[in-house]
């Protein structure tokens, strides 16, 4: 086993095991999760992909574009290397972009700065993007099997229900309860069994709704169970308005292209093509007029609703078909025509349900 980087001062503590880690790993010997593409040849770089694209999504969503993704990027040099355009492009469909940017921009400092190895230290990896303690946990200790803990969603749930925490985890009290908890029963050796351990039961046992206590191999001190909490642990968010936004998209059509605009890296849909927005109809229309002058008709569609998890958007879309060949766009660099059958990746999800609209709706 490779050596240790750092010491915990928590190891005197967990110099033997917890009857909570010796139960998982135990049970991840007989009924965890052994399969799953990062499983095999679990190299740091396979391991961090692999978390970076669980966060927030499900592994039966991960695994094709995993699989897809390292084929093209096999290793943290050549996704320094590529375009970013191309990266996002196989991330399209994941969502939560923001990940693919800082995956993207994490390679890159890897090879300029780590001379193309991922960093075994563990401040070392936090300091790169989109890397916090929990996903460093995970590559250090299922890659090397160094003992750091992890606290992923999936932990989360197994801890806070096992211990009976109350709060939500993003509050910093319980976050520490949590980390504190993590820490305890993180053991020594074997910390990459408990991890994954850890993680399969929250996804296959533990389960957010309905979870299988009868087949739990730490019933038997889990405290929500025995106090009948397991519904209200963990804790949920308190409850907040999703933020309102009400715009309009330009769907300017030309033979059998359309116009898409590569909006801004950060915000909704950062750094995809998209449709022209304006903030409401009578600015896409001076925008349209402006570009392509008086003479050209307008198709108004009925707006349509379009949530993400923090936004909600009331979308107007105008459509207009260009009859002859549109002059030059002044700000041609963010502008791009693109074959409506032959979408480039890195488009956002908004353009593909649009579009699907316009092949019944061919003709204003
Ligand atoms: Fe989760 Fe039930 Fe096991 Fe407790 S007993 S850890 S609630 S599956």
């Amino acid at each position: 086993m490779p050596g240790r980087c750092t010491q915990s001062p928590l190891s005197a503590e967990r110099s033997t095991q917890t009857p909570l880690a010796k139960r998982i790993i135990a049970w991840h010997k007989r009924h965890g999760r052994s399969d799953l593409p990062w499983q095999k040849n679990p190299t740091p770089y396979r391991v961090w992909v692999s978390e970076i694209m669980l966060q927030q999504t499900q592994v039966k969503t991960v695994i094709p574009y995993y699989q897809t993704f390292l084929k093209r990027f096999p290793n943290a040099q050549q996704l320094a290397n590529a375009e970013l355009d191309e990266v996002l492009s196989l991330w399209t469909g994941l969502g939560y972009y923001a990940r693919a940017r800082s995956l993207h921009k994490a390679a890159g400092i890897v090879q300029g700065k780590h001379k193309g190895r991922i960093p075994r230290h563990k401040d070392a990896l936090v300091a790169l993007p989109g890397i916090g303690t929990s996903t460093a946990g995970a590559i250090l200790s299922l890659a090397h099997d160094q003992a750091h803990a992890v606290l992923d969603a999936n932990v989360r749930r197994v801890l806070a229900r096992h211990a009976d925490i109350k709060g939500w985890h993003q509050e910093s009290k319980t976050q520490k309860k949590l980390w504190h908890i993590a820490e305890q029963h993180l053991p020594e050796k074997n910390a990459g069994t408990y991890n994954q351990g850890m993680m399969d039961l929250g996804a296959l046992v533990c389960t957010a709704t309905q979870p299988l206590c009868a087949q739990c191999p730490v019933q038997i001190d889990c405290k929500a169970y025995h106090n009948n909490t397991i519904a209200q642990r963990p804790t949920r968010r308190p409850t907040q308005r999703r933020k309102r936004r009400n715009f309009s998209v330009v769907i300017v059509q030309y033979q059998d292209s359309v116009l898409l605009e590569k909006r801004p890296a950060k915000g909704v849909w950062g750094g995809l093509l998209s449709f022209p927005e304006a903030t409401d109809i009578s600015r896409a229309k001076a925008w349209c007029t402006r570009r392509f002058g008086r003479h050209i008709d307008y198709q108004e569609w009925q707006g349509i609703r379009y949530n993400l998890t923090h936004i909600e958007m009331q979308i107007t879309p105008l459509r207009t078909i260009l009859k002859s060949r549109p002059r030059q766009l002044a700000e041609a660099e963010h502008y791009i025509w693109c074959k409506i059958d032959h979408l480039p990746g890195g488009t956002s999800s908004l353009v593909k349900r649009l579009l699907a609209k316009t092949q019944t709706t061919k003709t204003i």
